[in-house]
């Protein structure tokens, strides 16, 4: 059978391959998308973006042709303690969202599962069938590009690696506000109900792997992902937020961000997850995917440089960030007893700690401090 050629193969076509799609074929140059799975296809995934998603993306809402669901708050309860941080935060559901975005770069997708890699002649050849001079994988944790390419020169680091169980389902919810609680019988992670358009609900829980009981035999006063997911869903129940649930769920697991090693090696390319990219603090990835995949564009194109640094490695300034909160940051830091003149190199605390401190807290509870009392703060029941 006849290679078929292109000048950049991309393989995946979630947020990470598509957004490299759509600034390639920005620039004229040729490329293709292989993907497992044909779309829309179901990604497990809360579907919460920010602002800068859509800022990076030139999203125009109103030529959404689905539903963005706004949030104007964000109900974070640590150790039980609600806290509501005023932002702008918006929830889509994977399967529209990742289709759209798939259409909408317009370049050809084959239903491949790549799976052999070789180099030969200065070109990429996937499994004998296509050709190209770069190469770029998107095709999340279990990307055969870093598989073959990157795994030396890129290792995965073990205690970075989130494992969740989730569920997406139609409910009649009541309660639309969207609400996150961190750190629940010693989760080193946390939970979350994201209400999304059209009747739709998303509710998950994610902690950091090693932390938990499971393969490693019992950690003592350590529950399991599936216990933690017992719990929750009783507390939904006791909650009066979901009822009677009886919705299957699903699992899945994803590297956080780390800086170490390449994200080019020659004309190959990682991005989003297969990079191991996802925000440290709130395991944020849609981001993080679709920045890379405009980078790695931007450096196929032009040359660009490519790094991890360039990939923000903390959601915290998506959610109280941007220029016109920079002074209650600002603040904040120096509410949260942290000097003024070294809050500027000062990173926050990840919410998927490796021990838990106040210092973890510290920051949305100081801002906190700064929004108004709010009428609408959920009740302590939560
Ligand atoms: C439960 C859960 C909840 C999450 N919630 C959020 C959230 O609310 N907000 C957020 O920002 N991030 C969230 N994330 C993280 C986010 O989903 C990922 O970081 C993001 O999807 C990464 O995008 P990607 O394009 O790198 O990979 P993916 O979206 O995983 O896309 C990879 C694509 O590659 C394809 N593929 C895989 N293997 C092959 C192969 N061999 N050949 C061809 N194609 C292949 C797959 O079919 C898939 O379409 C969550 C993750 C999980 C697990």
């Amino acid at each position: 059978m006849a290679l078929i050629e292109t000048e950049v193969i991309i393989v995946g076509g979630g947020p990470g391959g598509s957004s490299c799609a759509g600034r390639l074929r920005k620039y004229g140059i040729d490329c293709l998308i292989l993907d497992k799975e044909e779309f829309p296809r179901l990604k497990l995934c809360a579907g919460w973006i920010t602002p800068r998603v859509l800022r990076e993306l030139d999203f125009d809402e109103a030529a959404y042709p689905h539903t963005l669901v706004t949030f104007k708050k964000l109900y974070y309860h640590f150790y039980g303690r609600p806290i509501a941080v005023k932002t702008r935060q918006y929830s889509i559901r994977r399967i529209e969202f990742d289709n759209w975005l798939l259409q909408r770069s317009g370049v050809p997708v084959h239903i491949h599962q790549a799976k052999e890699i070789r180099e030969s002649g200065g070109r990429y050849i996937i499994d004998n069938l296509f050709s190209s001079s770069y190469l770029v994988g998107a095709a999340g944790t279990y990307c055969p590009v870093y598989r073959t390419i990157f795994q030396e020169a890129r290792p995965r680091i073990k205690k970075l690696l989130v494992t969740t169980m989730e569920a997406e389902f139609q409910y009649d919810y009541r309660d639309d506000r969207c609400c996150l609680w961190f750190f629940d019988n010693k989760l080193s992670g946390y939970s979350w109900y994201v209400p999304k358009g059209n009747g739709f609900l998303n509710i998950g829980i994610g902690g950091k792997l090693l932390s938990l009981k499971g393969r490693r035999g019992n950690i003592s006063g350590r529950a399991s992902i599936r216990d933690h997911w017992r719990s929750f869903r009783e507390k939904l129940n006791r909650l009066d937020l979901v009822r009677d649930f009886d919705f299957p769920a699903r699992g899945c697991n994803y590297f956080l961000h780390h800086a170490k090693g390449p994200l080019r090696m020659g004309n190959a390319f990682i991005v989003g997850d297969s990079a191991a990219l996802a925000s440290r603090d709130m395991g944020e990835g849609i981001s993080a995917a679709v920045r890379s995949g405009i980078l790695a564009a931007e450096a196929i194109a032009r040359q660009a440089p490519y790094t991890p640094g360039q990939v923000g490695s903390y959601s915290i300034f998506n959610i109280i960030g941007g220029k016109r909160d920079r002074g209650l940051l600002f603040l904040a830091n120096h509410l949260a007893g942290r000097h003024p003149a070294r809050v500027a190199k000062k990173r926050p605390s990840p919410a998927f700690p490796e021990k838990f401190s106040l210092s973890t807290i510290s920051l949305p509870l100081a801002k906190t401090c700064l929004t108004r009392p709010s009428s609408s703060l959920p009740s302590n029941k939560l």
